[in-house]
């Protein structure tokens, strides 16, 4: 999709701190982090947000925590823990229409 920001860091029309890239996905760092590691894995294929996911998209949801998995380890926080969150629509706060999983670590995090 030609107007989204994501899509753009994506095809690296618009730059990124690129962490991790393969052929169905790409992750860079949170401009404006609420941890040491805050990393964004999109899907490359633009989806607005889980609401829009379907069924043909079962296995790349799968891989996509999968790819999540590799980069913890790399950002290594595999074993300190970490968490993943998907914002979903206004009440969530999510402020990109493509689908992001934030992956966030490398503090304790706090949590209710
Ligand atoms: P949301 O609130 O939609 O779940 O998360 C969007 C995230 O994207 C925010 O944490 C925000 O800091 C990050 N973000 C927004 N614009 C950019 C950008 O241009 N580059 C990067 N690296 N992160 C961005
Ligand atoms: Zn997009």
């Amino acid at each position: 999709m030609s107007s989204c920001l994501f899509c753009k860091i994506a095809s690296r029309e618009l730059s990124s701190e690129t962490v991790y890239e393969d052929d169905k996905f790409f992750a860079f760092k949170d401009i404006n982090p609420i941890s040491p590691v805050h990393i964004l894995i999109i899907p490359k294929k633009h989806i607005e947000t889980i609401e829009h996911i379907e069924p043909e998209d079962q296995e790349l949801i799968g891989e996509l925590f999968l790819a999540a998995k590799k980069i913890a380890k790399e950002q290594g926080v595999s074993e300190s823990g970490y968490r993943l969150i998907f914002n979903v629509g206004k009440n969530a706060g999510q402020a990109v229409d493509h689908l992001h999983l934030h992956l966030i670590g490398g503090k304790k995090l706090t949590w209710k």
